[in-house]
């Protein structure tokens, strides 16, 4: 679905992704691993388009997406998930989700919701999607919270939330373990695997807990100093000799 090739982002002199080539099946749960700053989520900003690439391709069924904008490639259904910004701590989790048809960054949400008048329907179909949404996240009943007020393990969940408020294809998730709760976690880890069986969502994970990805990840890259290691099954990736020196095992 997504073909990385030879990918480069240098910041000054420093090579943060350094010839990167690898590839996203559709369909598939990919799981990224690897030591800290091997580049894993430089790589990430680069496909979802934070950052330009220095150099390198990325095409996605075969069309060139190379450094196209966050908001361009939203309307292609690649979304990557972000921190609900401050500004948005003291709306509920439900008026979170209902800004995001509206495009990613918060300026631009922030003035879909303002500065444009809504037509009752429009706000009421939106509503509902968004209620069905926490259902499916069984965060119904935080619908009313202030987002700056929950968890969170359920500001995770409300930001995978925010993906199934468009027509999201491929969705990259950058460690949504991290400080997370092992419950929470495990219904975190069920809205994955039910978004990708029902709705057919491709998901690339950056993670750290080995758990969450034996659970979900197939198959599994590791990355270390910009460059893919290895990639395979998460068992053929514990057994190999190069991840186990550059990450497993320190
Ligand atoms: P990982 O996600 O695998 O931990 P990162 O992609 O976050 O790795 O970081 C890779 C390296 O790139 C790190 O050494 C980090 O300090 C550096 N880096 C990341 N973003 C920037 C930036 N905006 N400016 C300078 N260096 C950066």
């Amino acid at each position: 679905m997504i073909v990385v090739e030879d990918l480069h982002k240098h910041f000054g002199g420093f090579h943060a992704v350094d010839g990167a080539s690898l590839s996203f099946d559709e369909g598939a749960i990919t799981g990224l691993i690897g030591p800290n700053g091997a580049g894993k989520t430089t790589l990430f900003n680069v496909i979802a388009g934070v950052h330009k690439p220095t150099s390198g391709r990325v095409t996605m069924g075969g069309e060139d997406i190379t450094g196209l904008p966050p908001h361009d490639l939203f309307h292609k259904g690649v979304l990557r998930t972000f921190q609900i910004a401050h500004e948005f701590h003291s709306m509920s989790c439900r008026e979170n989700l209902m800004m995001v048809p509206g495009g990613q960054s918060g300026e631009r949400l922030w003035n879909t919701w303002f500065g444009r008048r809504r037509i009752a329907d429009e706000e009421r179909a939106l509503r509902a999607k968004a209620d069905e949404v926490l259902e499916f996240l069984t965060i119904e009943h935080l619908a009313e919270q202030k987002a700056g007020q929950i968890s969170g393990g359920q500001k995770k969940l409300l930001e995978l939330g925010r993906t199934m408020m468009v027509d999201a294809r491929i969705v990259f998730l950058d460690e949504v373990g991290a400080g997370v709760n092992r419950t929470l976690l495990n219904v975190i880890g069920d809205a994955i695997l039910r978004l990708n069986e029902e709705r057919g969502y491709t998901f690339v994970v950056i993670e750290h807990d080995m758990d969450f990805i034996a659970r979900l990840c197939d198959p599994v890259i590791c990355m270390a100093e910009g460059r893919v290691l290895a990639t395979g099954t998460l068992d053929q990736i514990k057994a190999n000799e190069q991840v186990v020196e550059a990450y497993l095992g320190t």
